[in-house]
């Protein structure tokens, strides 16, 4: 059996990486994390999916911009004031369900760099 990769998020250099793009959230929680009224902090985009409890996403960026709760020091601005109300999604990457989320090649640097020596192991073969 292929074994799962472990990416170990608190020995991350560069935990702001994976917010650059922002992140979807479920609507619910969205209308939790506006009242902190976090300023810059905005939502964009709301569709339908029903993968979401309330049936409804939306994100924190627009075309592919960052996040607009990342703050200049690269910090999440909602785990900053409650933890509880940051979003799962972002809480669970790079896993969804269990899984690599996907993307996540892309999204976070742990990956990519597993990748990158994965390549060159390839090119000197
Ligand atoms: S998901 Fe990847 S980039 Fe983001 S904090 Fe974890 S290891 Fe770092
Ligand atoms: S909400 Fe916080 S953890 Fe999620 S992408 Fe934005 S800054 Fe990163």
């Amino acid at each position: 059996m292929k074994k799962k990769p472990v990416i170990k998020c608190d020995e991350c250099k560069s935990q702001h990486e994976c917010c650059l793009t922002g992140a979807w959230v479920d609507l619910e929680e969205a209308k939790k994390i506006l009242k902190l009224g976090i300023k810059g902090g905005e939502f964009y985009q709301l569709e339908e999916d029903k993968n979401f409890p309330s049936g409804y996403r939306i994100g924190t960026s627009v075309n592919d911009n960052p996040c607009t709760f990342l703050t200049p020091k690269g910090l999440c601005s909602i785990h900053t004031i409650d933890y509880n109300l940051k979003p799962v999604h972002c809480i669970e990457f790079p896993y969804e369900n269990g899984e690599l989320a996907p993307f996540v090649e892309y999204l976070c640097v742990a990956v990519k760099s597993k990748r990158k020596k994965k390549e060159a192991q390839v090119a000197f073969r």
